[in-house]
């Protein structure tokens, strides 16, 4: 199938590495891989841990909090399925630390950074829901 030029860039939802990233986020959940041996966290995710090299894997799912880390106001349009202007971020998890995650917000919000971010569910209609992160209202720092 040949995306349509209007169309949105979709992630691979099924690939063994990240299937269970989309999966939860289908489920309204956000979840980081996680090994069963050692307990650390495998982001970018991976079927093997690269602490102690065991291949006991799940999906812990993580509350849906965050703090940005970093954003860039695109103001030059690429794609016709992207309207300028918008705002691409980048979000660090609450917990576990360290987990980064990118996420679109339209427009050219205020934004500072470390500020409190929350997930927000985007359902694509094809089986697709992206998390994406948005300022948490009233929350200033
Ligand atoms: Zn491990």
């Amino acid at each position: 199938m040949t995306a349509g030029e209007d169309e949105r860039l979709l992630p691979v939802i099924d690939d063994p590495d990240t299937a269970g990233h989309w999966a939860a986020a289908a489920r309204g959940e956000v979840a980081v891989r996680t090994c069963h041996d050692c307990g650390t966290v495998l982001h970018m995710p991976r079927a093997h841990c690269f602490s102690c090299g065991g291949d006991d894997t799940f999906w812990r799912t993580v509350p849906g909090r965050a703090r940005l880390y970093s954003w860039t106001v695109v103001e030059h349009q690429v794609h016709p399925a992207y309207p300028v202007p918008y705002t691409a971020v980048i979000v660090e998890l609450e917990e576990p630390g360290g987990v980064r995650l990118g996420g679109y917000l339209p427009g050219r919000p205020e934004l500072r950074a470390d500020q409190p971010m929350r997930v927000r569910f985007e359902n694509l209609g094809d089986g697709t829901v992206l998390p994406q992160w948005e300022p948490v209202p009233g929350e200033e720092s």
